[in-house]
């Protein structure tokens, strides 16, 4: 496995494979490899010839409050994880590399980021798309993948490759969950053994809403309601959004149906931010 660090010594190791015919996947992250970013790779693999991480922790994603010099980074274990599994590289450049002096180019997606995590917080999918353009461009890849945990980040970059023409596939890949059924996530290593029980109210409230929604309990405020006091009742627990939206508009919705989405961001402890989704109902199901 190589390990690049300059955005130009990595486009020229992809045209070259380019033009051996191979078709390269890309799985862009932020590092710190659990079981979901394992996942991800594994598709990739399926999906293409060569395999590509990113690993890049990007500070453009990042609000002026929020965890970016914090964030977990284990990049001598991500290594030895990804040579594991099969990639041919990782692409891990410096910040510098990036977005060098001079840097002024913001790729910005609309309505599809006005709630969830765009309204919470501001600017985040600008850093996240306008990163991803400059990797999609460096690593020249046919494929990315993506998880279904970030749904709504997945839902803005298929709107932006969409929109822009980038000729990108992007696939997305199912939520990958531990045994008790908490979302992987590298911010899991800030829980204390209190917090990882806390953090269930997540999975809690999906399970909750597939019920009552099968159960006939239709309309998104009188759900939303049941489900933010489930949340509450774990002690340090804050909601940042309980939302039931469309899966494809990301606009809330009123009356539950198969299309409908719930979201959720929850703060522990006024640390840890975490977040899940589900659809309410599986899909084709019956409302
Ligand atoms: P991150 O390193 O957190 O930026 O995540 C990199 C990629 O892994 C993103 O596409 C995430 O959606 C995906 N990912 C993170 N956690 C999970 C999970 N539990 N299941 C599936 N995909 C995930």
């Amino acid at each position: 496995m190589k390990i690049i660090n300059s955005p130009a010594v990595m486009t020229a190791w992809a045209e070259e494979r380019a033009k051996s015919g191979r078709r390269i996947a890309l799985v862009p992250t932020m590092g710190c490899f659990h079981a979901g970013h394992l996942s991800l790779m594994q598709l990739a693999a399926e999906k293409g010839d060569d395999v590509i991480v990113s690993l890049f922790v990007n500070p453009m994603q990042f609000g002026p409050s929020e965890d970016f010099a914090a964030y977990p980074r284990n990049l001598e274990k991500d290594f030895a994880v990804a040579v594991r599994e099969g990639v041919q590289v990782i692409f891990a450049p410096e910040p510098d590399a990036m977005y060098p002096e001079g840097f002024q180019t913001v790729v910005s997606v609309s309505q599809i980021t006005a709630h969830l995590c765009g309204e919470s917080r501001p600017g985040h999918f600008d850093g996240v798309v306008t990163v991803l353009v400059k990797l999609f461009n460096i690593t020249r890849a046919h494929c990315a993948v993506f998880g279904e945990k970030d749904f709504q980040q997945l839902a803005v970059i298929r709107r932006m490759v969409a929109d822009l023409n980038l000729g990108i596939e992007i696939i997305g890949h199912p939520i990958v969950r531990e045994k008790d059924g908490l979302a992987m996530s590298s911010r899991n290593t800030y829980l204390g053994a209190q917090e990882r029980k806390t953090a269930l109210c997540l999975y809690e409230s999906l399970q909750i809403a597939r019920q009552e929604a099968s159960s006939g309990t239709l309309a998104a405020g009188v759900l939303s309601e049941r489900i933010r006091e489930h949340i509450l009742s774990f002690p340090g627990t804050e909601i940042e959004y309980v939302s039931l939206v469309d899966y494809r508009s990301l606009q809330p919705v009123e009356k539950i149906d198969t299309a409908t989405l719930l979201a959720l961001a929850v703060r522990i402890n006024d640390r840890v931010r975490l977040i899940d989704n589900c659809m309410v109902f599986d899909r084709g199901a019956a409302a």
